[in-house]
C-alpha cells in the first residue's frame, strides 16, 4: 500500500487534516481502556484506491525554539518511506522560518517524490485565491484546502492519487501446509454436511485438483522477519545484540530498500530469523521526546515488513501508556506478538540499597508480574510472555523457539469440514451479546492465514458486534490455538 506523508510546523493544520482523512476509519483497540494513542498512522480510501497516511507532525515538538535542523533531520527519516509528501502551511498567517526551512528541506532532498503544497485554512473564496502567493515557496503542485471544512480536499485527493506508483494486483492468501495439530483435527472430522440452500464453501478434503496442486506448491517458510519494537531504553539494541551474537549465529548483513535499513539474518536450528532494519533499531533519538515519538514511528516502520513482533518491556517500569500504545499497533497489523519482559536480572537481586530488590519490595513473582502485564494490555491475550535478561544473555534460546513456534501457528490451516465441526461445538448462548446485535453463522472457513482470517457466511450483513467477536475467536483459540497470532473475521451475508 502506498505511503503518503503530511508535514508541516505545528498549529498549521496537519492533526486536522489527517483526522478529517481518516475519520472512517475506527481503530480496533481504540476501544480498550487505558490506551491513548497519537494517531499517527492511518488509511484513506480515494477513488476505490486505499492508501496509509503518516502524520509526522509528531516529530516536530510544538516548542519552535526546539527546532533545529536535526528535528528536520529526524522528520526527514520518517519520510525516507513515503510515496508522496503533503506539506500544509497556514494560509491565514505568514510564513515563518520553520516553513520555509522544511520546504527547502523537502524540495531537495524529495527527490523524484511528489510533493504537494495544502495551503490550509482556506475557508473562503478570497482566501482560496490568495493560495497563489504560496507558489514562492517552490512547489509545482499548491492546492488551498479548508481542513476543518473540507474544501479542496478532494482536488488535493486526486492530484496526490494519480501521482502514486501504479497499484499491484491482489496477492492471492498466502496458503501454508497443515500443521500437525490441524491434521489431527481433520482425522476426527467426518465433515459436516452444509445446511440445505447454503453457498457451498469450497471442501478442502474432497481433493478436488485444484487442492491437491496447490498442497504440493504449498510449502513452510524458513525464513521468518521479526520486528524488535518498544519504548526508548527497554532493552531493544540489547536483544538484537543478544540475539544477533549467539555462538551459532551468523549474522550476514543485507542492504534494505532505505539508505540505513540494513536486516541481519540468523540462522539457527534450520531456520531464519531475519530481525529487521537493525540499524533503525539502534538508532537513538536525541532528546527524551524524540526518542519517544521516534520509538512509535520506528516501531510502526517495523512493523510492516516483520511476521513477528517481538514487543520489549521494561521489567521495572512495568507496561506504561507508551508500551501499550506500540503493543496496540502490533495488534491492529496483523502481525504475531511476543512479550518480552527484559532486565528481569533486576528484579531479582539485591538492588543498591541492599534490600532484597531493586526497589526493596520482595523479589519479583513472574506470576504475579505476569498478570499484572496480561491486565494492561488485555488485546494480547494471545501473546507470550517470557522474562528475560539481555544484557546477561538469559532467556534468549527461548526467544528463538518462541519465533520459531509463533511463525508456524500463524500459518496454520483449518479445513473447511474441521471448521463446521467446530461451529456446530459452539455454544452460543454463552456469548454476553444482546439478542439484536446476535447474527447466524451459517458457516465459516478459513480465507487466508498470517494472520488466520475467517469468513464468516451469515444470515445479516453486520459489523460483527465487539464482544461476539471476541467470545468467538475465544473461542477458535480454545479448539486451533494460533499461539501468538490475532485473528481477523470478515462477515459474508448469504443475502
Ligand atoms: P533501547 O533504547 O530499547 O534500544 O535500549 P538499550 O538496548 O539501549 O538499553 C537501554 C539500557 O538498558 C542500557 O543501559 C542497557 O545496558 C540496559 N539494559 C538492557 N537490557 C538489560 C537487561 O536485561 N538488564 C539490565 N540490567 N540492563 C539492561
Amino acid at each position: 500500500m502506498p505511503l503518503v506523508a503530511i508535514c508541516g510546523r505545528p498549529n498549521v493544520g496537519k492533526s486536522t487534516l489527517f483526522n478529517r482523512l481518516t475519520e472512517s476509519r475506527r481503530s480496533i483497540v481504540g476501544d480498550e481502556p487505558g490506551i491513548t494513542r497519537d494517531r499517527i498512522y492511518g488509511e484513506v480510501e480515494w477513488s476505490g484506491r486505499t492508501v496509509r497516511l503518516v502524520d509526522t507532525g509528531g516529530v516536530i515538538p510544538d516548542d519552535e525554539a526546539l527546532i533545529p535542523s536535526e528535528i528536520f533531520r529526524q522528520a526527514q527519516v520518517a519520510l525516507e518511506e513515503a510515496d508522496a509528501i503533503i506539506m500544509v502551511v497556514d494560509g491565514r498567517t505568514e510564513l515563518a522560518s520553520p516553513d520555509r526551512e522544511l520546504a527547502r528541506l523537502l524540495l531537495r532532498s524529495g527527490g523524484k517524490k511528489p510533493l504537494f503544497l495544502a495551503v490550509n485554512k482556506a475557508d473562503s473564496a478570497e482566501m482560496f485565491a490568495q493560495a497563489e502567493n504560496f507558489r514562492q515557496l517552490g512547489f509545482k503542485n499548491v492546492q488551498p484546502i479548508s481542513a476543518e471544512h473540507g474544501n479542496g480536499i478532494g482536488d488535493l485527493l486526486d492530484e496526490v492519487w494519480a501521482a502514486l506508483p501504479p497499484e499491484f494486483v491482489a496477492e492471492e492468501p498466502e496458503e501454508s501446509l497443515d500443521t500437525e495439530e490441524t491434521e489431527e483435527l481433520e482425522d476426527m472430522d467426518g465433515g459436516g454436511d452444509p445446511l440445505p440452500g447454503a453457498q457451498q464453501p469450497p471442501d478442502e478434503e474432497t481433493g478436488t485438483p485444484e487442492r491437491r496442486l496447490r498442497s504440493h506448491a504449498e510449502h513452510v517458510p524458513t525464513e521468518t522477519k521479526v520486528a524488535i519494537i518498544g519504548r526508548p531504553n527497554v532493552g531493544k539494541s540489547t536483544l538484537l545484540n543478544a540475539l544477533t551474537g549467539t555462538e551459532r549465529a551468523i549474522v550476514s548483513p543485507i542492504a534494505g530498500t532505505t539508505r540505513d535499513a540494513v536486516d541481519e539474518v540468523v540462522h539457527r536450528d534450520g531456520h531464519d530469523f531475519r530481525f529487521i532494519d537493525t540499524a533503525g533499531i539502534r538508532r537513538k533519538g536525541k532528546t527524551k521526546l524524540m526518542a519517544e515519538k521516534l520509538s512509535v514511528i520506528m516501531s510502526r516502520k517495523h512493523l510492516e515488513a516483520a511476521d513477528v513482533a517481538l514487543l520489549v518491556i521494561d521489567a521495572i517500569e512495568g507496561v506504561a501508556a507508551a508500551d501499550a500504545n506500540i503493543g496496540g499497533y502490533a495488534h491492529e497489523s496483523g502481525r504475531s506478538v511476543i512479550i518480552i519482559v527484559n532486565k528481569w536480572d533486576l528484579m531479582t537481586k539485591a538492588g543498591p540499597d541492599g534490600n532484597r530488590a531493586f526497589d526493596g519490595g520482595p523479589i519479583a513473582d513472574k506470576k504475579v508480574y505476569e498478570q499484572q502485564v496480561r491486565d494492561a494490555l488485555k488485546f494480547l491475550d494471545y501473546a507470550p510472555l517470557l522474562f528475560i535478561s539481555a544484557a546477561e544473555s538469559k532467556g534468549i534460546g527461548e526467544v528463538f523457539k518462541k519465533i520459531e513456534l509463533v511463525a508456524r501457528e500463524r500459518r496454520k490451516r483449518v479445513s473447511t469440514g474441521a471448521m463446521n465441526r467446530f461451529l456446530d461445538r459452539i455454544d452460543f448462548q454463552r456469548a454476553s451479546v444482546p439478542m439484536n446485535k446476535r447474527v447466524k453463522i451459517y458457516y465459516m472457513t478459513q480465507a487466508a492465514v498470517a494472520p488466520p482470517t475467517f469468513v464468516l457466511f451469515t444470515d445479516r450483513d453486520v459489523k460483527l458486534h465487539f464482544s461476539y467477536e471476541r467470545f468467538l475467536a475465544n473461542e477458535v483459540r480454545d479448539s486451533f490455538k494460533f499461539i501468538g497470532s490475532p485473528i481477523w473475521f470478515k462477515v459474508k451475508s448469504r443475502n
